[in-house]
């Protein structure tokens, strides 16, 4: 008798809840199991460097689903499994704890890991790292008021724990390689306006310093060494050096990983019957015209449910303009598009930039390819769908700002 297909899902975090969600909603009436490493059911990790954080959120607010979802929705949520084996041929998973179980498709949604510091006593205790709601917990009770915090890294995580050390009461140093704040991810200009916020909250910066060592005493963290020497003294180190995808089980199960586990459009990898999605990710993406691997909360969010639509046989074309957001005292704003370096040749600024009220534009050739809107509210759609049209825009229309963007 033939039995109801399996689809399986690795990795319960928002991207492939947010998979089993629509494999129910789509209709899908085999087994749906979705299996996580982390003893808590899947939750959204943007509060655990905002609300959370700061200890303005409950924890409820994490949460993708109720408690009792799930069950209702009969999907088997399996917390605290970690899968150690992917056999594709033979379209089995193994677990940590010896099982084997079958399935029909497989979702990969294993996401992303801190990239750990690699220099003497990064092992002490004091050194922290920001990816799970135990993390959160961790830095939330060491912030402590008048308590040094050294930040490693100036990107959106280091920075956002920052601000939230600040609120804490903390005084924090940043130290970071490049000449700014978020330089490879926006720029040196824009880069300075988030530097600029920090520093008039009273963070001090070290740009264009590494940091080599982590001295201490009795296991415990007491200063960070940074290449020029100096010796920047902590009680609490915050590592936010990035993030690296989870390949190593799509790796050994042979399938194609470069910077994430490579798919086509469709969300495929190379090994049949086995998807990836989420931070995970490395997708062909149409509308770039390129692969992209984004580690953004939206990104999980909608590539989840392609990825279900995918293994339910429909036909998908998975390109979002990426869109990211990040806050970080009084400061709100919203991303579209990647402004990543040598991908734009101009930018432009509708609004106030020094008070802080504005949208930046980087553009190529002409077109818009990305956009930042900062404390201005209710633009990012119009600005996703300006990106999306690739056309030439008249700048003065794009910088004046009783033009709608939708009418640029
Ligand atoms: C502190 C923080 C703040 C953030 N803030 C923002 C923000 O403001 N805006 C924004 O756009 N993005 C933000 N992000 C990024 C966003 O949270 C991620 O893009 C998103 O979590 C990716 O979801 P995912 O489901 O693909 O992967 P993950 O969230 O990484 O989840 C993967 C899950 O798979 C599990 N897993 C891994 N390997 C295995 C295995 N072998 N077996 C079983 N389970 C496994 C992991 O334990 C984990 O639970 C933030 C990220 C962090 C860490």
């Amino acid at each position: 008798m033939p039995t109801d297909p399996t689809y399986l899902i690795v990795g319960a975090s928002l991207c492939g809840a947010k998979a089993a969600e629509t494999l129910r909603e789509e209709g899908f009436g085999g087994r749906v199991i979705l299996l996580g490493s982390e003893a808590e059911r899947p939750y959204e990790r943007p509060p655990l460097s905002k609300g959370y954080l700061l200890g303005k959120e409950d924890k409820s607010v994490i949460y993708v689903h109720e408690e009792g979802w799930y069950a209702e929705h009969d999907v088997d949520l399996r917390l605290g499994v970690t899968v150690t084996a992917v056999d594709p041929a033979g379209r089995t998973v193994t677990t940590a704890d010896g099982e084997s179980i079958g399935y029909d498709r497989l979702l990969l949604a294993t996401g992303a890991s801190p990239r750990r510091l690699a220099i003497p006593g990064a092992d002490r205790e004091g050194v922290l790292y920001l990816r799970t709601v135990g993390d959160s917990e961790r830095l939330a009770a060491a912030f402590r008021s008048g308590g040094r915090v050294a930040t490693v890294g100036a990107g959106w995580i280091g920075l956002e724990t920052t601000a939230a050390a600040r609120e804490a009461g903390c005084e924090v140093t940043v130290i970071e390689p490049e000449p700014t704040a978020l330089y490879r991810a926006i720029g040196a200009e824009l880069g300075e306006v988030f530097a600029d916020l920090h520093r008039e909250h009273g963070v001090q910066f070290r740009f264009g310093e590494s940091v080599s060592e982590l001295r201490g005493a009795g296991g415990r963290v007491e200063e960070v060494v940074t290449s020029s020497g100096a010796a920047v003294p902590a009680d609490i180190v915050v590592i936010g050096i990035g993030a690296v995808p989870n390949t190593g089980l799509a790796a050994d199960a042979g399938l194609e990983v470069d910077n994430g586990v490579v798919a086509d459009a469709a969300l495929r990898t190379s090994g049949a019957g086995v998807y990836a999605a989420g931070d995970l990710a490395n997708s062909h993406h149409p509308l770039l015209g390129r692969r992209v691997r984004v580690e953004h909360w939206a990104n999980a969010l909608s590539s989840g449910p392609a990825a279900a639509r995918s293994m339910l046989g429909q036909d998908v074309s998975y390109d979002p303009v990426p869109y990211f957001f990040s806050d970080q005292y009084d400061l709100g704003m919203e991303t579209a598009g990647l402004p990543e370096p040598g991908t734009y040749d101009q930018v432009l600024y509708r609004g106030d930039r020094p008070g802080r009220e504005f949208i930046a534009f980087w553009l190529a050739g002409g077109a818009v390819v990305a956009g930042m809107n900062v404390n201005v509210w209710d633009v990012s759609d119009d600005v996703q769908a300006l990106i999306r049209s690739g056309k030439k825009v008249d700048p003065a229309r794009l910088t004046d700002p009783d033009i709608p963007i939708a009418e640029v």
